[in-house]
């Protein structure tokens, strides 16, 4: 795959191949972007800008590019499993989600407006017709994580050309060829040059040339919290959209349908192996039925299909490296070695964790208190609903929460008090849908996404007054 800059497709500075993350086969090339490249990327997105996309054509590109990922469908899905080791059906269904983006950004091109403001409300303003103008803030540098490489590159691109900007895109180094592949698209779809420009390379050196460049307005980040802030600092002057990580947190009380508490923490505790921002960590359950939810929750992960990426069965397969494994069952082993105790998994069989299950896990101690990403979930039995709420909001990561109750005071009482982005009742916390707010508070982020709530970070609103 060669870089992407200006309508044309060109060769970096030299190339490393890409492997299949199960089978370490080649299955590609990506090529070494340089801050030079970095550098002609904005030139052509800044050429791109000065001479304009009409919003109709906008709504168009997006509405054919929805078209054109759904038709590659199963290619995209293919090659996101090859590169990541996501399970296959995971990337079926991240698939499937893109093109919900796409069709979300084109419709919401067409509604982007402004609103009549009431100067004449005061005498100043007698006799004016003031109105606010929507207009792009400028180029967006996309930066994006490996967990979701279809998906979370569209809910930077998506918005950023709906709202009328630009976009320079880095993706993750870790998962590089379904950037290029949606480039294709955007190409097929008749967007035209500069428009998108894609340059992989040394993610520093990359990303450096543009935090240092003024023509670049805005940073749409999604990835992990360290590297998101550090970001902003670095460039405090411009707009930072920062979707980071978190330890995520779901709260079972006494009198909640345990079966479907069971379900959805064994959902989201595993599903993409566990390597989603809002993965279930922490499991605070009602002491009283902490053992019956801690047995059911440990048969369903022990049956849990674990392995080869490729086979549709497959919910667990390798994280993103060998790395991330070892420091992952480093983690655990210490934990265990703490006094925490294993009730599944733990192991690496073919390279892959087990999906794992622990409890009597030290509250202070990293698998709660950092971002694990990866199958493991600690169950914290706690004595009420307040206890669970102040462990909950001990954490500095916070994106989204979830409570399962039959309480209707317990579940207000929760979604007042819970500080997240997203608080969700009797829902598993790992749900996201494209066009709903999305959002972490405290260390977890900055700016919301969301199709239509991206598109609004995107967009300063200029206002004209008129007076005859
Ligand atoms: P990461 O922070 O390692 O990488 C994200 C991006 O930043 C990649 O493109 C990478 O190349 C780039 N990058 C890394 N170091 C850099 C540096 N020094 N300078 C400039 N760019 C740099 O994250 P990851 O491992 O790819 O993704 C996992 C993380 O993303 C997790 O923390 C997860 O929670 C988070 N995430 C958050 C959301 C959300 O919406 N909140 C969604 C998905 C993933």
């Amino acid at each position: 795959m060669k870089l992407y800059i200006d309508g044309e497709w060109v060769s970096g500075a030299g190339e490393q191949p890409v492997l299949d993350r199960w089978s370490g086969e080649q299955i590609g090339t990506v090529a070494v972007g340089t801050a030079e490249h970095a550098v002609l990327a904005v030139d052509a997105a800044e050429r791109a800008m000065r001479l304009g996309l009409p919003v109709p054509e906008r709504a168009r590109v997006l509405g054919e590019a929805a078209r054109l990922v759904a038709r590659r469908a199963e290619e995209f899905a293919r090659l996101v499993t090859a590169e990541t080791g996501k399970p296959i059906t995971a990337a079926r269904g991240e698939v499937e989600r893109a093109v919900q983006t796409l069709t979300w950004a084109a419709e919401e091109t067409r509604r982007l407006a402004g609103e009549a403001v009431p100067l004449n409300a005061i005498e100043s303003g007698a006799g004016t017709l003031a109105l606010t103008v929507p207009e792009a803030r400028g180029i967006a540098a996309a930066i994006t994580p490996f967990n979701f490489p279809v998906n979370l590159v569209l809910h930077k691109i998506a918005p950023a050309l709906a709202a009328g900007c630009a976009v320079v895109l880095k993706p993750s180094e870790k998962a590089v060829l379904a950037a290029g592949l949606l480039a294709e698209v955007f190409a097929d779809a008749g967007l035209p040059a500069g428009w998108l420009n894609l340059v992989t390379g040394p993610p520093a050196e990359v990303v450096d040339a543009w935090l240092a460049d003024s023509r670049v307005a805005v940073v749409t980040f999604t990835g992990s919290t360290r590297v998101g802030w550090e970001l902003k600092a670095r460039s405090p002057r411009k707009l930072h959209v920062l979707e980071l990580g978190s330890n995520t947190a779901m709260v079972v009380t006494a009198g909640a349908d345990l079966e479907r508490a069971a379900a959805a923490a064994v959902t989201a505790a595993l599903s993409n192996s566990g390597q989603a921002c809002v993965s279930l960590q922490r499991l605070y359950v009602a002491r009283e039925v902490a053992d019956r939810l801690t047995a059911a929750l440990s048969e369903a992960f022990k049956s849990v299909r674990h392995g080869d990426p490729h086979d549709p069965a497959t919910m667990v397969g390798p994280l993103i490296t060998p790395q991330a494994t070892a420091a992952l069952k480093a983690s655990i082993d210490t934990a265990v070695a703490g006094g925490a105790r294993l009730l599944a998994g733990g192991e690496v069989v073919a390279g892959v964790l087990t999906p794992t299950l622990l409890t009597d896990v030290d509250p202070d101690g990293a698998l709660v208190c950092e971002e694990a990403f990866g199958p493991l979930l600690s169950v914290l039995p706690v004595d009420d609903l307040d206890e669970a709420i102040g462990a909950v909001n001990r954490s500095a990561l916070a994106l989204n929460t979830a409570v399962y109750t039959r309480d209707l005071g317990e579940a207000m009482r929760f979604a007042e008090r819970a500080q997240a982005g997203t608080v969700l009742v009797n829902m598993p916390p790992s749900y996201r849908a494209d066009h709903m707010p999305y959002a972490g508070v405290k260390d977890s982020g900055q700016g919301t996404e969301g199709v239509r709530y991206a598109i609004e970070e995107l967009l300063h609103h200029k206002l004209v007054v008129l007076r005859s």
